[in-house]
Order: structure tokens, then C-alpha cells, then sequence
């Protein structure tokens, strides 16, 4: 499998997107109205969030003005929020909506003085990427964060 095709091992969203050309069955997801928010992660019990953890049903972002949306409990943006760096950014999300103002993940950016940046974890021993952090599956070594300019 390329690299390429790794960093989106994750996007389920992203496939139901594409499916919508296809005239497949989709599931109930595709049909929702993606949107972009950007925000930075919450947790939505305030006393997990000063040590880092937070139960993956309460794991979301608040957004300018305050509103805060909830990611179902297995997204990407659930995997993302293990990275305390990322805790730290502002971020950019596309996501389908789901009721209950709940966010199935395409995309996760991050934000870096007005930038957009996108987000992959590697490991330079073994030339593996990933989409989420995590020990290295090969070597077991900790991936390390890249952000990478978005450019249009
Ligand atoms: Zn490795």
C-alpha cells in the first residue's frame, strides 16, 4: 500500500463521499450535510481534560461563539485528541453532521498562523504513515507529528 493511501486509513467519510458518484447503496451518513468548523478540542468532562484523558463520547470541539459539537466515540478526531500538541492548536474540521450537533470526521487540519496544515503521523525508521499517533507498528517507536503546508 503507498503512503499516500495510509493517511486516509481512517477516513470513512471520505469513502462515503466518493460512494455518492457511484449510485451505490450508501450508508445513512452520506447523506448528511458535511460542514467546516474550527475550533480547538474539548472535553466534555472538565475534570478528565486537565490530565490529558477524556472517555472517546466526549471528546469534541468548541467553536467561535462557544458552540460545542460532540465526535462519535470511534473518529478520527477522538485518535487526534491523544496528541497533546494538538490539544494545544486551533483546528479545522470537516465532518458530516450527525443529530445531537455529533461529528463523523473527513478531514482534521490544524492552524497555524492562519495557515492550514495537514496532519500525518510518521515514523522515519521505518518509512510509515499514519493518520493517527500511536506506537509504530512496525518498530514500535512513537510516531512523530508532521504538519504539512496546505497549499492550493
Ligand atoms: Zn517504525
Amino acid at each position: 500500500m503507498s503512503t499516500h493511501a495510509r493517511r486516509f486509513g481512517l477516513g470513512a467519510g471520505v469513502l462515503a463521499v466518493l460512494a455518492m458518484g457511484n449510485g451505490l447503496t450508501l450508508p445513512l451518513s452520506a447523506a448528511l450535510p458535511p460542514i467546516t468548523v474550527r475550533g480547538r478540542f474539548v472535553c466534555v468532562s472538565p475534570a478528565a481534560e486537565r490530565d490529558g484523558s477524556c472517555s472517546s463520547g466526549r471528546v469534541g470541539i468548541r467553536v467561535a461563539g462557544g458552540r460545542v459539537f460532540i465526535f462519535l466515540p470511534n473518529d478520527l478526531a477522538v485518535a487526534l485528541y491523544a496528541d497533546p500538541r494538538l490539544r494545544a492548536r486551533e483546528l479545522q474540521v470537516t465532518a458530516l453532521r450527525h443529530d445531537g450537533d455529533r461529528l463523523e470526521s473527513i478531514r482534521v487540519r490544524s492552524i497555524r498562523d492562519g495557515r492550514l496544515y495537514e496532519i500525518t503521523y510518521v515514523c522515519d525508521v521505518c518509512q510509515i504513515t499514519s493518520s493517527v499517533p500511536g506506537p509504530c507498528p512496525c518498530c514500535q517507536k512513537a510516531l512523530a507529528l508532521v504538519e504539512t503546508p496546505v497549499t492550493y
